[in-house]
């Protein structure tokens, strides 16, 4: 398999240098996956690294904005269509010329979230289920812990020798990536209940006895706040917290 990479000139603290667009180069087509946000010259670079190959079809992780717009625009140029959840479902194969990718539905992170499995090289394209560096935001009420761990569960399960994620660079030792991944939000739901161990509390107070150490401002305070938002409702679920209203305590 040829993958080409071009980053979407969207860099940001959730986005790192950017969203990865994938080329799977084909014969006689092309399949990009995560065409990114509608940008022009994301466009044009899209085009120029394809080099006049025709797209088949276009493939989306999820439909976050920094992964999504642009598919429209570009499916239209290429009269390709645009395949994502729920039209893909666990398992489906898309099969273009010799390029042949299987999507595992793996929610979390989004409920739409797919990853594409191209199975020869046990080659996944991971969209914001794993990323090439740091930790990917799981935020309520969309974002889904268990389903979140299922799915890494999922990931691990195909073995897969390299990652492609939707930002950062490709994982190359994808199982102790996997593994940290597990850890880190395991870790953390030890965080949360040793935190309300000290007492009831809401999520406010909750995600400053959990994060103060480690962020600082309003705004990634907020953003760790649904994620917080996410342990606490698989928590809750499992039976391990109570809630009652906004208050938080252990059972
Ligand atoms: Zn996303």
């Amino acid at each position: 398999m040829r993958v080409r990479r071009v980053v979407a000139d969207n860099p940001s603290p959730y986005t790192g240098p950017g969203t990865n667009t994938w080329i799977v180069e084909g014969d006689p087509v092309a399949v990009v996956i995560d065409p990114g946000p509608d940008d022009d010259r994301h466009l044009a670079a899209i085009e120029e690294r394809l080099a006049g190959a025709a797209v088949g079809a276009i493939l989306v992780t999820h439909s976050h904005p920094d992964h999504l717009p642009l598919a429209a625009r570009l499916g239209d140029r290429h009269h390709a269509n645009v395949l994502r959840y729920p039209e893909l479902g666990e398992g489906d194969l898309v099969q273009l010329g010799k390029v042949r990718l299987r999507a595992l539905h793996t929610p979390g992170h989004a409920s739409d979230h797919l990853c594409f499995l191209q199975e020869e090289d046990r080659a996944v394209f991971t969209g914001d289920l794993v990323l090439g560096k740091g930790s990917t935001m799981i935020t309520y009420p969309d974002g889904d812990m268990a389903a979140y761990l299922h799915s890494l569960d999922r990931l691990l399960e195909v073995r897969p020798s390299i990652l492609f994620p939707g930002h950062w660079d490709p994982v190359e030792d994808p199982l102790p990536k996997l593994e940290e991944y597990k850890r880190h939000r395991l870790d953390r739901e030890e965080q949360v209940l040793r935190a309300l161990a000290e007492g009831p509390s809401d999520s406010a107070e909750l995600t400053r006895r959990v994060y103060a150490s480690e962020i600082s401002g309003e705004q990634l305070l907020r953003a760790a706040e649904m994620t917080l938002q996410a342990h606490l409702r698989k928590l809750v679920e499992e039976g391990r917290v109570r809630s009652e209203g906004s208050l938080y305590s252990l059972p």
